[in-house]
């Protein structure tokens, strides 16, 4: 699939959708579904902000549940399913494992009645069910685990995800449905019509400005989006920052739950890989400029040896790590932890609405509502959503590029991803196609390969090579170069 301008400036679009994270793929594969003429641009890689950078869970919250939050992981807790349902190769039932300490975190019983009521949560079904672990029986899952004051655990179902590549199939599947879809093309501002809303977008590849037309505008920009003129949203950004280790230092079937504080934390196991996060700090910067700092790897690291005494990891340890930013509504108080995920669509001019908030779980569900809202607001007849009852892609078109661990490491794969998913830059592949850059040890070596082969593929010249190499460094992940083991 090519990058084409044409298809967005040729004739006037039904809904124009900004950003191509989560919820921008969200809302076009959503409105597509529908028969609306459709087109999304995105200022630099599709997936490339908060959308690649999350933890990567389908969940409900467990935390949000002790919060009282029920509302909201009931909506979660369906959703998770619901994505179970329409895309299996990208959400795998993971079971968590939640020790419990006396004097520090939740009482034992009261973690045995919340699990129970997270099924309960999920229409009775969760991804498996929820039990409780004696304090041998929680040793004998996590040998690692701190013994001294244990009380026992809980073991529970959430589902285990690949964001980027939650973002890259849902475009995909809304492409076959007639959307058009641009990266590297940075919308610039709009003017009112009595039609909808003249748009002027810039393609950051030729730097040549050009004019959208559409009914109706959708700011799906996520961190950028109080900065998007025409606006009405208020955010507060919350940095989150995640290691990747490798899994033999911290052997791990089953995910752990550590908690710090009010906080609480997770071990994930990732193939090879375990994936340790994260941090919720407030964060005032560009969100262009967000980065690992320091103290995140200590808190990390810190919070990980105090329940994994005998692992001992530290920054050598760490193969790879992400750094993103929580576009959460402002509501004015709260600590960083306690801001609600829910999220929110707003009309803030005629024909233009501003969707923010929300999690990766419930982006099917953000796109649902926000549609509905804008087919009722212009009167047109569009049949019912249809999101939940469609698997995203069959599973010939995912098989070997697609998938919660990295494709295999090949040439094949690099081509299908510069052909079929709109990668034009090495570290589209390396890090939101595949996820290579993440996980493997020598990605540098394996970066240098990839683009030899992006060289032939796409014809660059040796400064192509070299420009797209340095694109591939660790600031491009959002790690501090120093911090990280090479
Ligand atoms: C650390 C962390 C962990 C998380 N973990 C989870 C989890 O486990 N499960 C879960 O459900 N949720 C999780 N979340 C939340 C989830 O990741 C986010 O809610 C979601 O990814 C936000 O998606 P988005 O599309 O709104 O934003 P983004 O993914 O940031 O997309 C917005 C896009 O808009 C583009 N854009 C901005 N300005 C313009 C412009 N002018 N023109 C064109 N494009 C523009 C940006 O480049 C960007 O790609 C986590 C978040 C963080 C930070």
């Amino acid at each position: 699939m090519n990058r084409s301008l044409a298809d967005l400036t040729a004739e006037p679009l039904d809904v124009l959708i900004i950003g191509g994270g989560i919820v921008g793929a969200g809302m076009a594969r959503d409105a597509a579904m529908r028969g609306l003429k459709t087109g999304l641009i995105e200022q630099h890689d599709f997936a490339s902000g908060t959308s690649s950078r999350s933890s990567r869970l389908l969940h409900g919250g467990i935390r949000y549940l002790a919060q009282g939050r029920i509302g909201l992981v009931r909506e979660a807790s369906v959703e998770k399913r619901t994505l179970h349902r329409i895309a299996p190769h990208l959400a795998e039932p993971l079971a968590f494992i939640f020790p419990s300490y006396p004097g520090a975190g939740w009482p034992l019983w009261q973690m045995r009645l919340g699990v129970k009521m997270y099924d309960l949560l999920c229409s009775g079904h969760n991804l498996g069910k929820s039990s409780s672990l004696s304090k041998a029986e929680a040793l004998q899952a996590v040998p690692q685990l701190k013994a001294e004051g244990l009380a026992g655990a809980v073991r529970y179902f959430d589902g285990f995800t690949n964001d980027a590549r939650l973002v890259l199939d849902t475009l995909r599947s809304s492409a076959a449905r007639g959307a058009s879809l641009l990266n590297y093309c940075q919308f610039q501002n709009a003017v009112r019509t009595t039609e909808g809303w003249r748009c002027e977008v810039e393609d950051q590849r030729t730097g040549l400005r050009h004019v959208v037309q559409a009914g109706a505008v959708i700011n799906a920009t996520g961190p950028w989006a109080q900065k998007v003129p025409h606006s009405g949203v208020r955010l507060r950004l919350t940095k989150g920052v995640h290691l990747v280790a490798s899994r033999e230092r911290l052997p791990a079937r089953d995910a752990v739950v550590l908690t710090a504080g009010r906080r609480i934390l997770f071990v994930i196991p990732w193939g090879e890989r375990v994936i340790l996060g994260t941090t919720d700090t407030n964060y005032a910067g560009a969100p262009e400029d967000v980065r690992t700092a320091p103290e995140d790897i200590a808190y990390l690291l810190g919070a990980v040896n105090e329940f994994f005494p005998s692992a001992r990891l530290s920054c050598g340890d760490i193969i790879s790590g992400w750094a993103g930013l929580r576009p959460l509504i402002d509501d004015g108080q709260g600590a960083a932890s306690d801001i609600s995920r829910a999220h929110e669509i707003r009309r803030a001019e005629p024909n233009w609405w501003d969707v923010a908030g929300g999690k990766l779980t419930t982006y099917r569900l953000m796109a649902q509502q926000t549609i509905d809202q804008i087919a009722a607001d212009k009167r047109w007849t569009t049949p019912p959503c249809s999101t939940a009852g469609e698997p995203l892609l069959s599973q010939a078109e995912t098989a070997g590029v697609s998938g919660i661990l990295p494709p295999p490491f090949s040439k094949e794969a690099v081509a299908h991803y510069c052909r079929e998913e709109w990668a034009v830059h090495l570290d589209d592949v390396m890090f939101r196609r595949t996820s290579w850059q993440y996980y493997y040890a020598d990605a540098r070596q394996k970066a240098e390969q990839a683009a030899e082969w992006m060289a032939e593929l796409l014809g660059w010249s040796d400064e192509d090579v070299a420009r797209e190499l340095a694109r591939c460094q660790p600031s491009m992940m959002s790690l501090l170069p120093d911090q990280v083991a090479t």
